[in-house]
């Protein structure tokens, strides 16, 4: 079937137009076939064996030394279970063995064997060792898609420029990418607010998330155009196409041009209001893209990306070492530290999570941490060896009661208490703060605020939990509407009732970094946002040009609105008003 021109609709979550060639990762592996060899073929099968042996060797070493280089030993120590399978002498000589007795091809041999593991594996009563199957899993494609010559997807290490197409991508994927050659991702699942949405936003690289089974109609090496802005895929595209968004990218090149030309000027509404823009990032070295932008501080430090080791345990002095670094890169500015929020969709196969049925509802952050006290603490300790070095803060995720808020904090004061036994220097007095993303926390604000320093606003699980949507189902994307009514209402009781107690309040989900609705979030009296460092020139621009008490008079209509549509329509006028250059361009 030709495709040529072919238009795909998906999510657009990372702004940018880019034209490059498909790279398909994660495609199922070959079928297998069975191959009988006669006898003076059988050596040089064996020998086809071992050479994929040494090329999926050779691929994973590479991926471990990237993520080495990005991340740190222990998150690439997931790597050496992958390369203790490649090696396994068992297992190696019962395929030379099988293909020199059974005289079968290698891939056919090597199926069986591990299918045999694999079988053997799954009736272990051990969470740990049945865990084990996904690294078997992983390498064992590998090695058959050496055996096949299939192009094994290894994006640490890349020659050329590739537009990465896949059905998802995991952590360790996006966190080894090699960032000059990846020049979009786009993705079958996923939303607005999946992690590798949010990665993505981070590394500023354009994506399209949420194609659904679209996505197949894209074949290796197809000449595609990503427009991340649009949320838009376009199949090799007819000459036209090509000149409407080479058009496109250079209108996107002279504006992003300009608004950085601005990035240095306050961030200070026109009436004189400063509003504080942070960054929200993951790993050490975006502090440099955020001092590029601007930005006054880490808003939210997400830390999942250090549980990156095969055992998912927490290193002390690894962990330590980050934050000092990130804590001492930032200063004089502020981080915060978010402690581990693993489940929902920041999956982590190497982490003993339990098989949930509702994952985004089940053993997530601070559950998750409170349940695992080995894990917590280690943590806790680490981050409060670094607040000896910086301006460091603590925030809690997902606190959904107020006895979990008070058990987090017991925690952490026992832990103070052992390194004051241990005479290690922390700063006692570092604020700490809860995120505000279940609807019970949110309408309980007045009862956490006064155990806690500052809230931070987490709309992207917001939406999700009071919506019942789903954040990362693109089929129901429709339904996640971050000026639904209700959000904006209970945003305003939360703000209400930190300011009655004399705390602080940020907002670090993706609203923020949206700038439609920057008037929105200064007029409902937030005065922090924290954001990908991409987005803050954008944002800022609209900020310069609000007066606040038209921001409020924007908030007092929106709460009287019954749709998300009605109050998109207030926000898009607003900025027609006020600043109608920051609205996207009308589709020709
Ligand atoms: C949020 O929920 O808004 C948030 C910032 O946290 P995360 O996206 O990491 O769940
Ligand atoms: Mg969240």
């Amino acid at each position: 079937m030709d495709v040529s021109g072919q238009r795909l609709k998906g999510t657009g979550v990372s702004a940018g137009v880019v034209i490059g060639k498909a790279l398909l990762i994660g495609s199922p592996t070959p079928t297998v076939q069975e191959i009988h060899l006669d006898e003076d073929e059988v050596e040089q099968e064996v020998e086809r064996f071992q050479e994929a042996l040494r090329m999926s060797r050779g691929q994973i070493e590479a991926l471990r030394r990237r993520v080495h280089d990005v991340l740190g030993r222990d998150s690439a120590s997931i790597f050496d279970s992958h390369l203790l399978l490649v090696d396994d002498p068992t297992v190696v000589g019962q395929v030379v063995e099988g293909i020199r007795k059974q005289r079968r091809n290698a891939e056919y041999v090597f199926e069986s064997v591990i299918r045999h593991y694999r079988e053997a594996l799954k009736q272990v009563d051990d969470s740990y060792i049945r865990d084990r199957l996904v690294d078997i899993q992983d390498v064992a494609g590998r090695i058959i898609c050496n055996l096949h010559g299939h192009k094994v997807a290894d994006l640490s290490h890349l020659t050329e420029p590739c537009i990465v197409v896949a059905q998802d991508l995991s952590p360790s994927d996006t966190a080894g990418i090699d960032r000059q050659h990846v020049r979009a991702f786009i993705t079958a699942i996923g939303s607005r607010t999946s992690h590798t949405a949010i990665m993505a936003r981070a590394m500023g690289i354009p994506a399209v998330v949420g194609l659904s089974e679209h996505i197949q109609a894209i074949a290796d090496d197809q000449t595609l155009i990503v427009d991340g802005s649009r949320g838009e895929v376009v199949i090799n595209p007819t000459p036209e196409q090509l000149r409407v968004y080479e058009r496109r990218t250079r209108e996107q090149a002279d504006w992003l041009a300009r608004v950085q030309v601005d990035a240095s000027l306050p961030a200070e509404t026109l009436d004189g209001f400063h509003v504080r823009m942070a960054g929200n990032i993951e790993l050490p070295d975006e502090v440099e893209s955020l001092r590029l932008m601007q930005g006054i501080g880490i808003g939210l430090f997400r830390t999942e990306f250090l549980f990156i080791r095969s055992d998912g345990l927490c290193d002390e002095e690894e962990h330590f070492h980050t934050y000092r670094q990130v804590a001492e890169a930032i200063y004089p500015c502020s981080v915060i530290f978010r402690t581990l929020d693993i489940g929902g969709d920041k999956f982590l196969s190497h982490l003993k999570m339990p098989v949930e049925l509702n994952p985004f509802l089940g053993m997530r952050a601070i559950r998750f941490c409170l349940h695992r006290m080995d894990i917590f603490r280690v943590q806790l300790r680490a981050i409060l060896r670094a607040s000896a070095f910086g301006k460091v803060r603590i925030l809690f995720p997902m606190i959904s009661t107020l006895e979990e808020m008070q058990q987090a904090l017991a925690v952490l004061a026992d832990v103070k208490e052992e390194l004051t036994a241990q005479g290690i220097d922390y700063n006692p007095h570092l604020d700490v703060g809860i995120m505000v993303e279940v609807p019970a926390a949110a309408m309980l604000a007045d009862k956490l605020a006064p155990h806690v320093d500052f809230i931070s606003l987490g709309t992207n699980d917001l939406v999700q939990y009071s919506l019942a949507v789903d954040r990362s189902n693109p089929d129901i994307s429709y339904l996640y509407q971050p000026t639904h009514p209700a959000i904006i209402r209970m945003i305003q009781h939360v703000v209400q009732a930190v300011y009655t107690h004399g705390k602080w309040i940020g907002i670090c989900g993706e609203m923020a970094a949206e700038p439609l609705y920057a008037p929105l979030i200064l007029g409902l009296g937030i005065h922090e946002l924290s954001m990908a460092p991409v987005a803050i020139p954008e944002v800022k621009r609209v900020v310069r040009h609000i007066r606040m008490h038209e921001a409020e008079a924007l908030v007092d209509q929106a709460v009287t609105c019954g749709t998300a549509e009605e109050v998109t329509t207030l926000c898009r006028n607003f900025l027609r008003k006020n600043y109608p250059e920051a609205l996207p361009a009308e589709d020709p």
